[in-house]
């Protein structure tokens, strides 16, 4: 199995956890105003997101992500809000890629705006895609997506990214919520069978604050599971990495893979190995942190020390596993969760 640390001084958290990934939002605006993510209204047309200047650069991400392949990340996300949003970003990938250490620069998008940047992202060295997909049927695509109608365009560009092809492959990302898209589940199975991309069901999450999240609203990865395997038999595949998020499952007939992510049923914190950082340069060491820690005096400092001891100390301090904690106390852990919008997923 991959993804085990080589670095003999990379450090390890209070869990014993080694640092892997980083998760980078490169914007925290979106075109989209999913409800279980950014409802209207909050997010309304008067919202006070970050001015560009607030932003980091990409000469700072850059310095970042440089560093914490030092500490053993390997693996970058770029993600939002929506990433695409952001100028010029295949110059970063393109920069993020030639990063000694950093073997794997994946992005999360709507995929809204995924045709125009396809080829740039794919010539800056783009190992992977991952597109959000929440349901085939027009309707119930834009409701779940803050009434943007584009479900065409979103397809297509999930079309030419399959003709395209990216060494680390494509995924489509599906957040299920209970009476609200679960009749999409096996269309959605049907259209990326045979299809080379890899369809991944995510349980509704406690993300933020502001989503109006509710047990009741999260639809059991173990029963999508049940409904898919009754119509095409499948068995499980071994995580290719320790720390995966998704269990995966192959179908019998070789027309392909499914995967679930399932926070809630079954919390994966034990080998979670993920810092995010923020648009504005905080870094999180938990997708339900409350808090993160404001990495711009030490960016400050021309020379690299002060970033780097202060990257360091942050995940050797974290002791973070709130998804696992939160089982046995269905309710919500704290009133203050940072939103999901504003690290990324
Ligand atoms: N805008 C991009 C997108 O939607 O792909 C990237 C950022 S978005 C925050 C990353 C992922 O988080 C998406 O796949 C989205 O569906 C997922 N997500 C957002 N809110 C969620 C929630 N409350 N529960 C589960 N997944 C969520
Ligand atoms: Fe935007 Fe992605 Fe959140 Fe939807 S899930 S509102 S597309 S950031
Ligand atoms: Fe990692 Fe926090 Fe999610 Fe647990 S709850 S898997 S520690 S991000």
């Amino acid at each position: 199995m991959s993804g085990e640390t080589s670095l003999p001084d990379a450090p390890r958290d209070r869990l014993a956890r080694p640092w892997h990934d980083l998760r980078i939002s490169v914007m925290d605006r979106c075109n989209f105003r999913c409800p279980y993510c950014m409802p209207q209204s909050v997010f309304h047309d008067d919202f006070a997101f970050l001015a560009p200047s607030q932003r980091l650069d990409f000469d700072a991400i850059i310095r970042i992500a440089r560093l914490s392949a030092g500490l053993g990340v390997s693996k970058l996300r770029l993600t939002g809000g929506e990433p695409l949003l952001r100028p010029n970003l295949s110059t970063l990938v393109q920069q993020l890629t030639s990063l000694p250490g950093i073997d794997d620069v994946a992005l999360t998008t709507n995929g809204v705006l995924l045709g125009r940047h396809l080829d740039a992202l794919h010539e800056a060295g783009l190992s992977r895609l991952t597109i959000s997909l929440d349901s085939l049927d027009p309707v119930i695509f834009s409701q779940m997506s803050g009434g943007r109608d584009v479900l065409s365009t979103v397809l297509s560009a999930i079309d030419a990214a399959a003709r395209r092809g990216f060494p680390g492959g494509i995924k489509v990302n599906t957040v299920l919520q209970r009476g609200v898209n679960e009749k999409d589940i096996l269309p959605l199975v049907e259209r990326f069978r045979h299809s080379g991309i890899i369809l991944r069901f995510i349980e509704y999450m406690d993300v933020g604050t502001r989503n109006h999240w509710s047990e009741s609203a999260v639809v059991p990865s173990a029963s999508v599971l049940e409904r898919i395997a009754a119509r095409w038999p499948v068995e499980p595949v071994a995580p290719h990495y320790r720390g995966e998020v998704a269990q995966r499952y192959r179908f019998t007939d070789g027309a392909g893979e499914i995967g679930f992510i399932s926070s809630v049923t079954a919390p994966f914190c034990g080998d979670c190995s993920r810092a995010r950082l923020s648009s504005d340069g905080q870094l999180y060491t938990c997708l339900f942190a409350d808090e993160g820690t404001d990495l711009r005096p030490a960016l400050a400092d021309p020379d690299d020390q002060a970033l780097d001891r202060q990257l360091r100390h942050i995940w050797q301090g974290r002791g973070d596993r709130y998804s696992e904690k939160r089982n046995p106390e269905p309710q919500r852990a704290s009133g203050d969760r940072i939103e999901m919008y504003y690290i990324g997923g």
